[in-house]
């Protein structure tokens, strides 16, 4: 049977791999954004970039010193026994140690760090029941010069799909270069302000090459990469062809007198990772395959 220990050392080798290596739809979507540059700085943006990330690799060291906070989405077996939240937990503080994770978490009030990434609902654990025998751990660890650039708008019905394109574009232009462009946009389009907010967060957890499975939600994700890529705000912000390398979107029904919008903006580090542990102990790791 599965017990806390081996989800504590699922999540410290899952927090390494995705600290240390990009999933390789974000690998491909950087190596596509150099290939259409065709001005030097740009240029130069994205091979330092990758250069960056190839150092990271090679050396097994996290590819940014920020290495964010820890958000987990986790998927329970029904009638699981194990304490995940508690593996979670001491695999954070663990990995924190070995390999290494920027202590970043705080009391938002006393900035007390406690110097281990846990503290007052941090980790933060999104959890659900699903039908499969094996646990999922889904962890994105989000830096804060991105995450500091999201914003949510409680527009009006009569806004309509024109007031939503407006707001995601404003968040862009006053993000700028310092989310570390080329940035990845979770957008969360209804439901209530708490829900549109985890909705945008959720849809960077989707692969960048995956439209939505609604065509109308999926023309609407293309319309707006193909606009914002023309505002030349280009890798650091230095100028060029690609902002934002990929931009997702989830939707929930909303109340008939609202209509929330949320834009979760991720830095080019888009980091995410899943392991699934399964109840002989097996380790998988779908989105690092390759190492
Ligand atoms: S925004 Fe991203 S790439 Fe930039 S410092 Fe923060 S984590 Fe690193």
């Amino acid at each position: 049977m599965v017990t806390e220990t081996d989800v504590q050392n699922a999540v410290v080798e899952l927090l390494r791999k995705t600290v240390v290596r990009l999933p390789a739809d974000v690998k491909s979507a950087l190596k596509a954004a150099a290939e259409i540059e065709t001005e030097e700085v740009p240029r130069m943006q994205l091979k330092a970039i990758m250069d960056n990330i190839a150092l990271a690799e090679e050396g097994n060291t996290p590819m940014c010193q920020d290495t964010g906070v820890t958000i987990f989405y986790i998927t329970l077996p029904r009638n699981c026994e194990v304490d995940v939240e508690k593996g979670i937990v001491d695999g954070v503080r663990l990995a924190t140690k070995e390999v290494p994770l920027r202590p970043n978490a705080v009391q938002p009030l006393t900035r007390k760090n406690p110097g281990d990434n846990v503290g007052e609902r941090m980790p933060f654990i999104n959890c659900k029941v699903g039908d499969k025998e094996y646990i999922e751990i889904t962890v994105m660890t989000k830096g804060a010069g991105s995450e500091n650039m999201s914003q949510l708008g409680m527009l009006t019905p009569s806004q309509g799909v024109p007031g939503i394109k407006e707001f995601v574009l404003s968040t862009v232009l006053r993000a700028g270069g310092n989310p570390c462009p080329p940035m990845v946009l979770g957008i969360g389009i209804g439901g209530s302000s708490d829900i549109c907010m985890k909705l945008a967060k959720e849809a960077l957890l989707r692969p960048l090459n995956e439209r939505h499975k609604d065509s109308e939600i999926a023309a609407l994700e293309t319309e707006l990469l193909e606009a914002l890529n023309m505002l030349d705000i280009g890798p650091m912000g230095l100028g060029g062809r690609t902002t934002v390398l990929g931009l997702n979107i989830e939707y929930a029904y909303c109340h008939t007198a609202s209509l929330p919008v949320a834009v979760n903006v991720q830095c080019w580090a888009a980091r995410r990772g899943t392991v699934r542990i399964h109840p002989d102990g097996k380790l998988q790791f779908p989105t690092h395959e390759e190492g």
